[in-house]
């Protein structure tokens, strides 16, 4: 979808639903006081009765200590800081972690121009965005309706084989943990695959094992190989916010409401991944969320 589309959409739903967002304001601290919440932001304090936190998943950019990365004389930037692959046409570029961010970056490299080389650590389930026409999050609900978790994760890679092919040859490893059992203990989502396969198969992008150590000029991978680099591109991830301006011991919730979120009036929506997908998880737990606020406010309207 086109970005000036996302944005009539989002000023049509703001003005639809008589919303007033409060843009430029980052909310530093999140308290309790007198019964209210207190939230301090930049430029402004409110009390409220009930807080939805939504600062998203993938909120605050996680940065590995990398033996050697300080000695690197090209570029280094986070994900976080990644625009488009212009900059890099025609450059050696190493894009560290193979989750969906690292495997879109390295597929825009090599669309643009660039020789990326991607770094797998440790073993990963890629699926495509749609199987056999089906959209892969509506096949992931509909396996987890049918079977159960186990018999799903074997399934899985004999069915996967079939559409991607078999990426071991590529250098790229299954985890030993089935699919559905990662998203379930490790909310460790697939990489939905839009192209970079092809691009691995191709060439058009080189896999490398874990770095041992960056150099002035390149990498040393843990298989003994080395690349000569231009750029280095962190997508090693992030983290939630919430805990640096969140004075409350809470934790996400599944489903987004309990008992003690109702208590506290404290919501955080977002955080948690199942195999359906974040965006439609969201959804439902903004429902919950809403009714839940209505059903507290009645109540203490009695
Ligand atoms: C490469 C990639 C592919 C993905 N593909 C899919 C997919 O196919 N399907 C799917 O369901 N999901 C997908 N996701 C996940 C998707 O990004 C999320 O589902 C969705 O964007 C999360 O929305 P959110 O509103 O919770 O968080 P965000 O979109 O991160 O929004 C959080 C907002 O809070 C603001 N904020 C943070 N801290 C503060 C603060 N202290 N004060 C004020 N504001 C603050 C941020 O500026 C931001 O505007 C993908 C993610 C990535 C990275």
């Amino acid at each position: 979808m086109p970005r000036d589309l996302v944005t009539q959409y989002f000023e049509a739903y703001a003005a639809s639903f008589d919303l007033h967002p409060r843009f430029g304001e980052t909310v530093r601290q999140v308290r309790r006081d007198d019964g209210h919440w207190l939230v301090e932001a930049t430029s402004t304090c409110l009390r409220s009765h009930h807080i939805v936190i939504a600062t998203g998943n993938n909120a605050e950019p996680i940065v590995p200590d990398i033996a050697g990365l300080g000695t690197f004389r090209g570029k280094v930037l986070h994900s976080a800081d990644y625009a488009n692959a212009v900059p890099f046409a025609g450059q050696s570029v190493l894009v560290i972690g193979m989750g969906n961010t690292g495997a879109e970056i390295a597929l825009d490299l090599a669309e643009a121009g660039a020789h990326p080389t991607i770094s797998v650590r440790s073993g990963v389930h890629i699926v495509p965005r749609e199987l056999f026409g089906v959209p892969i999050q509506l096949v992931g609900m509909l396996a987890t309706k049918v079977l159960p978790q186990r018999a799903n994760d074997r399934l899985f890679p004999i069915v996967l084989d079939l559409a991607l092919g078999n990426l071991e040859k590529h250098g790229i490893r299954r985890p030993k943990q089935g699919l559905l059992e990662q998203i379930a203990t490790a909310s460790r989502i697939p990489v939905i695959d839009v192209g970079t396969v092809r691009a691995i198969s191709s060439g058009a992008i080189k896999v490398a094992p874990d770095v041992r150590r960056i150099m002035q000029t390149g990498a040393l991978f843990n298989d003994g190989t080395e690349v000569e680099l231009d750029t280095v591109i962190l997508a090693t991830g992030y983290r939630p916010s919430y805990p640096k301006f969140l004075q409350a011991d809470v934790q996400p919730v599944r489903g987004g409401v309990n008992e003690r979120a109702s208590a506290l009036r404290l919501y955080l929506i977002g955080f948690h991944n199942p195999v359906t997908g974040l965006l439609r998880e969201i959804s439902r737990e903004a429902m919950r969320v809403a009714d839940d606020i209505m059903a507290v406010e009645r109540k203490s309207h009695r």
